[in-house]
């Protein structure tokens, strides 16, 4: 069996198990220090032996270092040696990329996502990731799909939350924008600038489909909301997409982390 584990900023979850119909999930373990949160993810693998373990992180990511980046908000996380510490507490080998990517990965492999295509989630941060020619796209970092400067929208005043940008896509339609902006009536906004952020997306990686997932996107309607402006923007330009939800709902990230483990042992 293989390892996983989904690393998010609120929260990990780790799996043991080849794929869905056979998974076993331990339950959320908050993110709060690295030595709390992975003395609880050890306790968890200790007992099953995995042959090799995936890791899906929030970010940013060194991903040539198994670290988490000096940048992180987080800042008990800074430089934190993720990869490392897993590989030494449990012996096996350990692969590390971006939440995103491990989403993305999860949806190619167990939810048959066409390649190319990209994973974008909108929760309380936005990131993409997605595969191309078979691969995971990786760059000089990550690719940082959620902080796209966008065209702002006419008659929007909110300032935005990004701590680098203020008003890019994550700024402005994150969940935390969305939180802000619910108490203005703006929410309309948000699918403005998905449908611009996804439709800029589209046209620099012509991707037969963008999964659409994350906590915003629970919100009755949106979804639709996103395809129809996407549609109006692009004027009939270039081919579309297709935008669906995840088939693996919330267990792409560590279904993937899992897929990626079983790739890194050799087995892929
Ligand atoms: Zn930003």
């Amino acid at each position: 069996m293989y390892g996983g584990i989904e690393a998010g900023g609120t929260k990990f979850v780790c799996a043991v198990g080849t794929g869905p119909g056979d998974l076993l999930l331990s339950g959320p373990i908050p993110t709060t220090t690295p030595r709390e949160t992975m003395k609880q993810v050890m306790a968890f693998f200790a007992p099953h032996r995995p042959r090799a373990v995936g890791i899906g992180s929030f970010g940013p990511v060194n991903l040539a270092a198994g670290r988490i980046a000096r940048t992180t908000p987080k800042v008990a996380w800074r430089g934190y040696a993720l990869r490392r510490a897993v590989e030494q507490a449990l012996g096996v080998p350990v692969v590390l990329d971006t939440d995103v990517n491990a989403a993305a990965w999860g949806e190619h492999i167990f939810g048959g996502a066409p390649d190319p295509f990209l994973y974008v989630t909108a929760g309380t941060g936005i990131g993409g990731g997605g595969v191309v020619n078979g691969q995971l796209l990786h760059g000089k970092l990550h690719p940082e799909m959620g902080h796209l400067l966008l065209r702002r929208a006419a008659g929007d005043t909110f300032p935005g939350l990004c701590p680098a940008h203020q008003d890019c896509l994550e700024g402005m339609a994150s969940g935390l924008a969305v939180a802000a902006r619910r108490k203005t009536g703006e929410q309309h906004f948000v699918a403005e600038y998905l449908a611009l952020g996804l439709l800029s997306l589209s046209y620099a990686y012509s991707p037969l489909r963008i999964i659409l997932g994350g906590g915003v996107m629970k919100t009755p309607g949106l979804r639709a909301q996103v395809r129809n402006r996407m549609r109006e923007l692009n004027a009939g330009y270039a081919p579309l997409p297709a935008i669906t939800g995840p088939r693996l709902g919330d267990c792409s990230g560590v279904l993937g982390a899992l897929a990626l483990a079983h790739l890194l042992a050799g087995n892929g």
